[in-house]
């Protein structure tokens, strides 16, 4: 099954698409840590994707696209596979089209108001990986788990968020209709716990 998850910046896909990819036995495909990767060994596209990460923007579509067709060429795709923040705009899906046959793009729907909150309050621990937020962990500087001094992503502040949240506006939203138009669009009202979202996700592939 080669599934898309859509959703706005802060609607749980990174945390629901790891799930699911586990239940699935499929790769987990997010762009966004393929680019934080290769930030992380200062690649050339790390370089230039850092450039457009730290301001808000959205990396080029012919960059991401090429690592994305890269990445699904691997013999770990070949039964299938989860793509994370990926398509992000109208030329990456048919990118995608051309390479790729999508079965369904389940779009994680949540009031673009409650989004600033959730991802300003994201704290990640660089030991355990674990993530959380403030509202349930309180305003803690130690990771829960390991007790590991817990990061926010450079991208996670105020003024870096408006420039995500319009680049979705703007660029992303348009693919709501594009997979509708061809029938593979499922909607999952995904402003709730993780477990009652995933049980969401989780019945409408199985529907597929
Ligand atoms: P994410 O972790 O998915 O929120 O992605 C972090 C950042 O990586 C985004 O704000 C973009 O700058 C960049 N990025 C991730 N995926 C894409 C994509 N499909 N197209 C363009 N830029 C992307």
């Amino acid at each position: 099954m080669n599934i898309v998850l859509l959703g706005a910046p802060g609607s749980g896909k990174g945390t629901q698409a790891a799930r699911i990819s586990e239940i699935y036995g499929i790769p987990h495909i997010s762009t966004g840590d393929i680019f934080t990767e290769n930030i992380k060994n200062q690649t050339s596209v790390g370089m230039l994707a850092k450039s457009y990460i730290d301001k808000g923007q959205l990396v080029p579509d012919e960059v991401t696209v090429r690592i994305v067709e890269e990445r699904l060429s691997r013999e770990d795709c070949a039964k299938g596979y989860l793509l994370d923040g990926f398509p992000r705009t109208i030329p990456q899906a048919e990118a995608l089209d051309k390479v790729a046959s999508i079965d369904a793009a389940v779009n994680l729907d949540i009031p673009l108001e409650k989004l600033m909150r959730r991802l300003t309050g994201r704290r990640g621990c660089p030991k355990c990986g674990g993530n959380f937020h403030i509202d349930f962990i309180g305003d803690v500087t130690g990771c829960p788990k390991c007790g590991e001094k817990l990061v926010t992503r450079a991208d996670d502040n105020e003024e870096t968020v408006s420039s995500r949240l319009k680049a979705y506006t703007e660029q992303t939203t348009p693919l709501i209709g594009y997979y509708e138009s061809q029938g593979k669009l499922r909607t999952v009202q995904a402003d709730g716990a993780i477990e009652d979202v995933l049980r969401s996700v989780l019945e409408v592939l199985k529907a597929l």
